[in-house]
């Protein structure tokens, strides 16, 4: 094939959307049993921080209010949505065990079986691995613990304290939501800048976007400093004390029994420990020079030094936006030029399949 997706979330069928339109043969290669199985293992209250508006892929519009906020089911839905009006050719059950190169082909190992590719792009998320610290391993087997990826209601959470850990978007909105039926701690190792959801009437990312802060490349001066400086939206340590009585304590630095210790010598006895502590990527079955001299993959806005093979849906891959729902179209559609650029023969004018199905939706 001319080109080669790995992973069927968002950013994988952003992809497949514009490959379809160059009309170039390619597959969508999804080591899960649906797409976008991300999305599915987030908590069932989930709601976006992205509008409607700003939460749609190239082409089919959000259906809703566009200034409401999704709901993560909605979110599936509408992805399953996409997948059907573009007919993109998603291989499910197919993870890519190994990507490699031969003779000036990409070689993948789909479980098993070989796929050769002229072109392959990656879009394996940018949350990957979940993360736990070491400490949980002290705990004893009688608390309940999970990684965020695996927490999905307050009710099966057993009875006595929580404590969550992390202080990022996820760590505060569980919190919030288990203080309703539990006595909750949340243990914050950095903090993070809070946003307001709504300003002045409008939408944080309406704001944002009309400031041009996020299309601040990862390039410029700003973009730089901004990288590094995560943001809480729409949640903040003193709503979360105030409104929901949520005890803040610092980070988690130890664990005995049921017993956590927090950076500041005090201690929670815990019944219950959720990890919201992030993520890890896993580059480990990519069997190609990408690493650069710290060990992160060397790229520029997700065009590798391997010839031909791109990264899609990357943190600050070039924005801020870029693995963001409503955004990753700007990098995909960038790829896309360099995509069919490499391949000028097989590239033909938009199919009328996808201009009618386009134009029909967003219309
Ligand atoms: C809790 C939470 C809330 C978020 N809320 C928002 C929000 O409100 N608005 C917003 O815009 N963004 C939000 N995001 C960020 C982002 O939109 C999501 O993380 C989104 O799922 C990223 O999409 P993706 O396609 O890049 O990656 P993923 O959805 O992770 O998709 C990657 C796919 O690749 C597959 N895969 C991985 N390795 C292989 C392999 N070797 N072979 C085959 N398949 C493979 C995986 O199974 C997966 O389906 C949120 C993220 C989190 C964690």
């Amino acid at each position: 094939m001319d080109v080669a997706v790995v992973g069927g979330g968002q950013a994988g069928l952003a992809m497949g959307y514009y490959l379809r339109e160059q009309g170039l043969r390619f597959a969508i290669f999804e080591g899960s049993d649906s797409i976008a199985p991300a999305w599915r293992e987030r908590w069932d209250s989930l709601t976006l921080f992205t509008p409607r508006r700003y939460s749609a892929l190239p082409g089919l519009r959000f259906p809703g209010d566009p200034d409401g906020y999704p709901s993560r089911d909605e979110v599936i839905a509408y992805l399953e949505e996409y997948a059907r009006t573009f007919d993109l050719p998603i291989e499910l059950n197919s993870r890519v065990r190994r990507l490699t190169k031969e003779n000036g082909s990409f070689v993948l190992d789909v479980d098993g079986q070989t796929v050769i590719a002229d072109q392959v792009v990656v879009a394996t998320g940018p949350f990957q691995t979940p993360s736990v610290p070491e400490i949980a391993d002290k705990l004893d087997a009688e608390v309940w613990q999970v990684h965020s990826t695996s927490y999905r209601r307050p009710s099966d959470v057993p009875e006595g304290t929580v404590l969550v850990v992390g202080g990022g978007n996820t760590g505060f909105q569980i919190a919030k939501e288990l203080s309703a039926t539990h006595e909750v701690f949340l243990s914050v190792g950095s903090k993070q800048k809070p946003l307001p959801q709504r300003i002045a009437g409008r939408d944080l990312f309406w704001w944002l976007t009309k400031t041009h802060l996020l299309s601040t490349t990862v390039e410029s001066r700003l973009g730089r400093k901004l990288r590094y400086r995560d943001t809480l939206i729409g949640s903040s340590p003193r709503e979360l004390k105030g409104k929901y009585g949520v005890e803040l304590k610092p980070r988690a630095t130890d664990a005995n029994g049921r017993t956590v210790r927090c950076g500041d010598g005090g201690s929670v006895e815990v019944d219950a420990v959720i990890w919201a502590t992030g993520y890890r990527s896993d580059l480990s079955w990519i069997d190609l020079p990408i690493l650069g001299s710290n060990e992160g993959l060397r790229h520029r806005r997700g065009v590798t030094d391997v010839p031909g093979l791109y990264f899609l849906g990357l943190t600050w891959q070039w924005t801020r936006g870029s693995a963001l729902i409503g955004w990753v179209k700007d990098d995909a559609a960038f790829l896309v030029e360099r995509l069919a650029g490499a391949n000028p023969a097989k590239t033909r004018t938009v199919p009328e399949r996808v201009q009618a199905a386009g134009a029909r939706k967003e219309g």
